[in-house]
C-alpha cells in the first residue's frame, strides 16, 4: 500500500555533514508520532536542524602554516648565521655585528 504522508527532514549530523531523512506512513497520526521519534534522535544524537535553504556551513580548512625558515631571534643575521648586537644612537636602535670588512646589519646586499 502506498504511502500518504512523507516527511523529509534535512539535517547535520554531530560531525557537520548534511543528512536526510525521509519518514512515511499512512496517516497523520502515524506520520506524526515518526517524525517525534525521529526528532527526538536526531537531538540525542548530536545533530543539528538545517533548513531547506541553510547552506552548508561548512568552515573551510586551513593548511597548518609551516614556516619556511626556522625562527630565528631578533638580531640574527642569516647571512653569517650569528647573533647581532643591538645598537642605539640617536633614539633609533639597529642590529649589527662586525665581519672583516666592518659592519654586517645582518642583510645579504647591505653596505660593506
Ligand atoms: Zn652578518
Amino acid at each position: 500500500m502506498e504511502a500518504s504522508f512523507s516527511w523529509n527532514c534535512r539535517y547535520a549530523n554531530k560531525s557537520g555533514f548534511p543528512c536526510q531523512l525521509t519518514a512515511r506512513a499512512e496517516d497523520s497520526k502515524t506520520i506524526l508520532e515518526r517524525i517525534a521519534g525521529i526528532e527526538q534522535w536526531l537531538v540525542a544524537s548530536g545533530a543539528t536542524p538545517a533548513g531547506p535553504e541553510a547552506p552548508a556551513s561548512i568552515a573551510p580548512v586551513v593548511a597548518p602554516s609551516t614556516p619556511a625558515e626556522p625562527e630565528h631571534p631578533a638580531g640574527w643575521c642569516t647571512v653569517h648565521d650569528t647573533q647581532m648586537q643591538m645598537h642605539e644612537k640617536n633614539g633609533t636602535s639597529w642590529y649589527s655585528h662586525q665581519v672583516d670588512e666592518g659592519w654586517c646589519r645582518g642583510k645579504p646586499n647591505g653596505k660593506k
